[in-house]
């Protein structure tokens, strides 16, 4: 490489550094001086490089890109970023859920396909998975349900048998189950899977209409899974497959798509739906709401900085637009809380004002200090930091006001979510979907994961198959009887 006029190296302060190959020490074998500013900076900043790792979702791949719009869903929404002919600029961060920082990229697991949209209308985060549905319905459980993916407070190990406790005392996971043990519990790369945003959140409309909607991303690259075997073999060689994957095809330009599609409910079939449709374990079927076309969304920028771009990346799904909102979906509501929070202990209280969080949009508040006040929020009057004020400080707009949402029961109780819900028949529709091979690789991937697990807690599973599929049931039980 061509020799270059190089900067001078300097201390995070700008003095210059004159030795940066030699400690300073009392003589040549002496002992170090604290007047050594230069090394104890180095060492102290060392000692700050990690940050809290996130609980969940910690291993992450992302990349940048853009959503654009090809079809009219101006009928169901007035956001800005979904009108025809729109594109917006957009990140994307591809996790697995359970394993830490370090963890192999192909193990089997729910991925996180979580996407930041920088609208004209501030910060649309649609922070979903691969798979459509989820393990538990209600967020009161969902601390116990990471415990059970998370290390035994003993052993430090993982836990088959937690998992398998706790899924067979928890019906409603069963479906979400059955996608993991599946094909799709082990995408090859990120780009070979589809994204769901999962929950079901609402549209609204120009004319103030609600509609109930979930999200949908089609991978363009069709669908890659390894098998038990083949994930270990890749394992072997490299635990980090899937950041060489999406790194390296973007940087060939071999740039992955996804179509992004709707599917729309109106509040009347809401009330007519055989199902809670706010119940994060149930799909909406293909044939009952069939799937309207988006647009298309492509990765095609890789992050300079893979720290500042990827790990500082803060995703909630409290980031909405107008047009965009929520749903009564329980698990929903409780992440609008969490992962705004989680990012308020993980990166700091004005977390986002970190360049990769931040809006490409004014923003206009009155939060105060905490870590990383950076910037001037003041509109350029230092007089107007409170609100009401006299000092033209920014002031809210009556025309960004939701439509009113009424509820039938309003009797506020602890209501039993297990009670008469049909955890069994979405899972055994799934199960029949599959071809023989696919049933078999199931049924495979059931059994070696209850390796070690208590009988009793295997037969109280087992049930659980039975009444999805008699099939399904039969072909676990071969499986477990041939190992
Ligand atoms: P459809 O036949 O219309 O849709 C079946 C869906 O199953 C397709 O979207 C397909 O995805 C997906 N699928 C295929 N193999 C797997 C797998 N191994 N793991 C997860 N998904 C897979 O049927 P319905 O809409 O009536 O749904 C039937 C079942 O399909 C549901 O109970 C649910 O488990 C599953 N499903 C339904 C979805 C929905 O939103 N309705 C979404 C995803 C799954 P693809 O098109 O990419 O091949």
């Amino acid at each position: 490489m061509a020799e270059q006029k190089r900067e001078t190296l300097t201390t995070t302060a700008g003095n210059p550094v004159g030795d940066n190959q030699n400690s300073m020490t009392i003589g040549s074998r002496g002992p170090l001086l604290l007047q050594d500013v230069h090394l104890i900076e180095k060492l102290a900043h060392q000692n700050r490089e990690r940050i809290p790792e996130r609980v969940v979702h910690a291993k992450g791949w992302g990349a940048f890109g853009t959503l654009e719009v090809t079809h009219d869903i101006s009928q169901y929404t007035k956001a800005k970023a979904l009108q025809l002919g729109a594109r917006c600029e957009m990140l994307a961060r591809f996790s697995t859920v359970a394993g830490e920082l370090g963890a192999a990229d192909t193990e089997r697991d729910v991925r996180g396909f979580a996407l930041k949209f920088y609208t004209e209308e501030g910060n649309w985060d649609l922070v979903g998975n691969n798979t459509p549905v989820f393990f538990v319905r209600d967020p009161l459980k969902f601390p116990d349900f990471i415990h059970t993916q998370k290390r035994h407070p003993k052993t430090n190990l993982r836990s088959p048998t937690a998992m398998w406790d706790f899924w067979s005392l928890s019906p409603e996971s069963l479906h979400q189950v059955t996608i993991l043990m599946s094909d799709r519990g082990i995408p090859q790369a990120p780009m070979f899977m589809n994204g769901y945003g999962s929950h079901t959140y609402s549209m609204i409309n120009n004319n103030g209409e609600r509609v109930w909607v979930k999200f949908h991303f089609k991978t363009k690259q069709g669908h890659k899974f390894y098998t038990n075997a083949q994930s270990k073999e890749v394992i072997g060689e490299t635990r980090e497959a899937y950041q060489e994957a999406l790194f390296g095809a973007i940087e060939q330009g071999e740039y992955p798509q996804w179509e992004m599609k709707i599917q729309v409910m109106t509040d009347e079939q809401a009330k007519a739906f055989k199902y809670n449709p706010f119940d994060l374990t149930k799909v909406w079927p293909h044939g009952d709401f069939p799937l309207i076309d988006v647009g298309i969304i492509t990765l095609n920028r890789n992050a300079e900085n893979y720290f500042s771009e990827i790990e500082n990346a803060a995703f909630s799904p409290s980031n909405i637009i107008p047009g965009i909102s929520f749903s009564p979906d329980k698990m929903l509501q409780a992440r609008i809380f969490a992962y705004a929070d989680a990012h308020r202990y993980r990166l700091g209280t004005h977390y986002e004002s970190l360049p990769v969080n931040k809006p490409k949009c004014p923003i206009h508040h009155y939060h105060k200090d905490g870590a990383m006040r950076t910037f001037r929020n003041d509109s350029g009057n230092p007089d107007a930091y409170y609100e009401p004020n006299s000092f033209n400080g920014p002031v809210e707009d009556s025309s960004y006001r939701e439509p009113a949402q009424s509820l039938d029961d309003c009797t506020i109780d602890r209501y039993n979510h297990r009670d008469g819900n049909d955890d069994y028949t979405q899972a055994g529709d799934l199960f029949r979907l599959f071809d023989d091979e696919q049933k078999q690789r199931l049924f495979n991937n059931i059994a070696e994961a209850m390796q070690g697990v208590p009988q009793a807690i295997i037969d109280r599973q087992i049930v659980h198959f039975e009444k999805a599929d008699p099939d399904y049931a039969a072909g676990v039980k071969a499986a477990l009887a041939a190992i």
